[in-house]
């Protein structure tokens, strides 16, 4: 007589729970527009996670931060492992199945790039975990997080243990593995690079099925292709990120300029300045506001909550636009009694309107998740969920003063509802071996046009596209090399100019590691039937 122990009872009773829910998948695929074999293959996955395929039900899966693109996946996967990832790209890379692969972290692009119309969406949120290693004395403390964990919850985990990572977004409700694609730029990218100059190492699914750890010493091509890499190469599923010591406190800067020519100098010379220098800030960025004190208007992001920006002490001199400076400086409660004295003297020398400066004392959590508090206003007025006609920009340095009299005092005199930054970035502090393509310059600017369309619709989503496509033409006509980031390009073509030289490695890498172009097909690269793909495995 078999005798079964509780272990082996309570095995067979998962395993029979596990086939229930597998069988159940294969159920509701047989209503999916998807073909007879695809439906096989993945029904047939064996899974520690789950896939659905009722899209019309997951609305988010089809939809992102930007909406205005919305493409309807057949099937979405919500993987509780990186084999349950590997399984799905195997099985699509095995067959001939046109299917396509899009993972998706927070669903923060604005441009469909998350999307996959008729393939499988996988929703990297489901995959969680972070580990933070402090390291032994010496060495370099560093946080491990899976790519569909969000910054916010990387950086909460890193403070318990009074650490951080060194270069963060200004807005931490996005995934890694979302980031790590495009780079992760803020205002303290000057000092540490953006977010792909601080992976150590990562773990990777490519377009082949294969799972991959890799490195700047181990699988080193593929580690560089990845980052940056706008997911055409491999899915990022953890990452391992290093940490530096947290600050206690920052004191929080805004200085208004009216010239911009004093502007971008002084930025330029802050990020000069080296980390160990006792005149150097922690955070630099800027952005350009319009001058007009109408109560609606754009003075109001720039005094701190309390405080009031009296518009009679703008110089009559100044045209449409202005321009903020924003700074932190580090500083713990010890040095809470000097910390007035010693940011006053660093901003003595500085050229911006003396009597328009504000500043607050914040926890280093409050400043890093500042963005939130935007997000939180917004939602409640309904300003969140709406149409994001955003555009981000390289522009190289020497012609930076050129594009402020094209586009800001011109094009964008009067604003463009939402935050309009500007800010310089060292290429020295970018690694070249990365996918990420920048201006030639060693000094650019990112310029960041964070626009919403009204519920009102006036003025039109259309009419924002329109006014980004025109910038671009504006500048090109004027001979302005710049590089879109986070780029939303439509064709081949489109892409062979984004990355001009580096397309060959681009192309080479994309034959190594996703011949198939079965992976981020909402980036619109490769045409599943890719002529360019073709030719250069042929030869
Ligand atoms: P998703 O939109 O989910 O995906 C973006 C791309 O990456 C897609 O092609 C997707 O297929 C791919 N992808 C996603 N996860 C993975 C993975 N694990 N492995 C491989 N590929 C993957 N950017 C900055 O640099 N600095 C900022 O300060 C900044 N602030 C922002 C503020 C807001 C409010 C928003 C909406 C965006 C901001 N961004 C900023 C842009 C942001 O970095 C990118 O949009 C980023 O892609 C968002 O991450 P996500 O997780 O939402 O990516």
């Amino acid at each position: 007589m078999l005798i079964l122990s509780w272990g082996q009872i309570l095995a067979l009773l998962l395993l029979f729970v596990r086939t229930a829910i597998v069988g159940l998948a294969n159920s509701s695929c047989s209503g999916s527009p998807l073909s007879a074999q695809d439906c096989a293959a993945l029904s047939s996955l064996s899974l520690h996670g789950h896939i659905t395929f009722a899209t019309a039900t997951s609305p988010a899966s089809s939809s992102d931060f930007g909406r205005i693109h919305r493409r309807l996946p057949r099937s979405i996967l919500y993987p509780s492992s990186v084999r349950d990832i590997a399984s799905l790209v195997r099985a699509v890379h095995d067959t001939s199945s046109p299917l396509r692969i899009a993972a998706r972290g927070a669903g923060h692009s604005v441009a469909g790039q998350a999307q996959a119309g008729d393939g499988v969406v996988i929703e990297m949120g489901s995959l969680r975990g972070i580990k933070v290693s402090e390291g032994k004395p010496g060495e370099q403390p560093y946080v491990e997080a899976m790519g569909g964990e969000l910054w916010i919850d990387v950086v909460r985990e890193s403070l318990k243990y009074g650490l951080a990572p060194r270069s963060l977004t200004d807005y931490l409700f996005l995934s890694v593995g979302g980031t790590l694609s495009n780079a992760g730029v803020s205002g303290q990218a000057f000092r540490y690079g953006p977010q792909i100059s601080n992976v150590l190492e990562l773990e990777v699914v490519t377009g082949n099925g294969e799972i991959v750890r890799c490195s700047p010493v181990d699988h080193a091509d593929l580690f560089f292709a990845v980052l940056g890499g706008l997911g055409q190469f491999g899915i990022i599923t953890k990452a391992k990120i290093n940490l530096e010591r947290a600050p206690q406190k920052v004191k929080w800067i805004r200085a208004l300029y009216s010239d911009f020519k004093a502007f971008t100098r002084d930025q330029e010379l802050l990020i000069a300045r080296p980390k160990d220098s006792p005149n150097s800030f922690d955070y630099v960025e800027g952005s350009v506001i319009v001058n007009n004190n109408h109560p609606s208007n754009e003075y109001k992001p720039i005094p701190f909550h309390g405080q009031t920006l009296n518009a009679s002490l703008i110089p009559p001199s100044a045209g449409p636009v202005l321009y903020c400076l924003e700074l932190t400086k580090n500083y713990d409660e010890d040095e809470s009694a000097t910390i007035d004295e010693t940011v006053s003297s660093l901003l003595a020398p500085l050229g911006h309107v003396p009597s328009l400066v504000f500043s607050k004392d914040a926890s280093y959590f409050e400043f890093l998740n500042r963005v939130h508090d935007g997000e939180i206003r917004l939602r409640k007025k309904g300003l969140w969920d709406v149409p994001h006609p955003w555009m981000n920009l390289l522009v190289p340095k020497s012609k930076i003063e050129e594009f402020d009299a094209l586009v800001f005092r011109e094009i964008l005199r009067k604003g463009i509802n939402g935050p309009l930054l500007v800010y310089p970035l060292d290429k020295m502090k970018w690694d070249s071996r990365t996918s990420v393509v920048m201006p030639d310059e060693n000094i650019f600017y990112l310029v960041g046009m964070l626009r919403y369309a009204t519920p009102s619709g006036v003025p039109s989503v259309n009419s924002l596209v329109d006014q980004n496509k025109e910038i671009l033409r504006v500048c090109k006509s004027a001979g302005i090399h710049l590089k879109q980031y986070i780029p939303q390009l439509s064709s081949e073509e489109e892409w062979r100019e984004h990355y001009g030289s580096s397309w060959s490695l681009f192309l080479r890498r994309k034959l190594a590691y996703d011949p198939k172009a079965i992976l981020a097909p909402g980036q619109n690269i490769f045409a599943p039937s890719s002529s360019t793909l073709k030719l250069s495995s042929a030869l």
